[in-house]
């Protein structure tokens, strides 16, 4: 419970909700809290030491059933991805990129050998799953992509390349999708392939507790049975995009209530011209608006997540969730950032961590302006996205 849940939407949660989200909350405040500004000035993660305790706690593919993994409703998952996203934008990342888009896919489309390989390990954390979708010269259009598979045989050969793949540089398993003679399909391609190689991007300004890859694909031999055989045309990968865009309609509050409660601790105990910053009415101000918006933004991850559990959540619902959530998250992160005056730019404090991690998560998962154009078109009935 904060102080910041003006509308006592707690009260909606269940009891066994309200558990798994005090758990992970912990678990953020023991594993997370104390390292992540080290981790993020270095630019590097523990990622594989992450991902074992998150599996010992069913973190990962959480809302799965079988093959070891919890089968949480996609509430307590959210919950999750809310406290796991108040630690930082990246942590959150690592698990909603291995349960929602990586194991995800194998589960949804992969066969019973694919799934009994690779799922009890990725939901241990044991291994690492990365879902290649976005390439050098196709992002917001993945209908374009380049990397191709041909048959060779009964083999499929793969050639391309992927870009700003999250957990790619440690991945034991990648999800690629490539282009056939029969359009888009995927496959579960081992990282030590040969003809595979990862190669980790350095120097982001944001999300730097992740660890994000560009994937080399060089004419890489895979057996038949690589290919997720229930996968067929791009709305395989899209499917999983909409999985993992529920998370981040949580998870952006994560970030925002921690950039808020930082905030109001500041507000309340730093003193100019006599008085708390909290005491001024304009600060007061900037705190009641975004409160407001946070409150807001829960409710409507709420509705979206119950709807999922009810197993009638579109993904043009999710997109109002993505684009909303985000936009008014990173708007507090900037708000609250002026709040803390000079030590708002200072690593001594998370805010411009979680504003500069917004950045990333504004645009993964598919940009606001696509998000956009999908209601657009949900209200009008024309596609403007070409
Ligand atoms: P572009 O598609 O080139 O878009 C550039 C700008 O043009 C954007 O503002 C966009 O909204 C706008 N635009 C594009 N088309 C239109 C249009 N029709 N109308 C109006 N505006 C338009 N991808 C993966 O596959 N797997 C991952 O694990 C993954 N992890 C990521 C991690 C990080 C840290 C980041 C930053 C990205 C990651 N991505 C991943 C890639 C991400 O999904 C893409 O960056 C995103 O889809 C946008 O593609 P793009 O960067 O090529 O931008």
């Amino acid at each position: 419970m904060t102080p910041l849940d003006l509308l006592d939407i707690d009260a909606s949660l269940s009891e066994e909700e309200r558990q798994i989200r005090a758990v992970v909350r912990q678990l953020v405040d023991d594993r997370v809290r104390p390292h992540v500004a080290g981790w993020y000035e270095d630019g590097h993660v523990p990622a594989r030491e992450l991902a074992r305790e998150f599996g010992k706690l069913g973190l990962l593919g959480m809302h799965l059933t079988g093959y070891g993994c919890a089968g949480a409703s996609a509430v307590a998952y959210g919950l999750a991805c809310l406290e796991l996203e108040a630690g930082d934008s990246g942590v959150r990342s690592l698990v909603s990129v291995q349960g929602s888009l990586a194991m995800y896919a194998i589960w949804r489309y992969g066969s019973e050998e694919q799934k009994q390989r690779w799922l009890p390990a990725m939901a241990a954390g044991e291994a690492i799953g990365c879902f290649g979708l976005t390439e050098p010269d196709h992002g917001s259009d993945p209908a374009s992509m380049a990397t191709r598979a041909r048959r060779d045989g009964d083999d499929w050969i793969l050639t391309g390349s992927k870009l700003w793949i999250t957990n790619a540089p440690i991945a034991d398993v990648g999800v690629i999708w490539a282009r056939t003679d029969e359009g888009v399909r995927g496959f579960a391609v081992p990282m030590d392939t040969p003809g595979v190689t990862a190669r980790e991007i350095r120097h982001k300004m944001s999300l730097r507790a992740s660890l994000t890859g560009e994937i080399a694909l060089d004419d890489v031999r895979l057996p038949a049975d690589a290919r997720l055989p229930e996968a067929t045309g791009l709305k395989a990968p899209l499917s999983c995009l909409t999985e993992a865009r529920h998370g981040i309609v949580w998870g952006a509050l994560g970030a925002a209530r921690d950039c808020l409660e930082t905030a109001l601790s500041y507000a309340t105990t730093r003193t100019q011209f006599g008085r708390p910053l909290a005491g001024f009415q304009l600060t007061q101000a900037k705190l009641a608006d975004m409160a407001v918006e946070w409150n807001k933004g829960l409710l409507l991850a709420l509705h979206l997540g119950r709807l999922a559990d009810a197993g009638k959540l579109r993904p043009d619902q999710v997109s109002v969730g993505k684009l909303n959530n985000v936009r008014e998250a990173i708007a507090i992160a900037r708000e609250c950032r002026t709040i803390l005056g000079a030590n708002g730019v200072s690593g001594e404090y998370p805010v411009m961590r979680h504003a500069n991690n917004l950045e990333s998560v504004l645009t993964y998962e598919g940009t606001s302006e696509i998000h956009q154009l999908v209601i657009g078109q949900r209200l009008t009935g024309l596609s403007a996205f070409a």
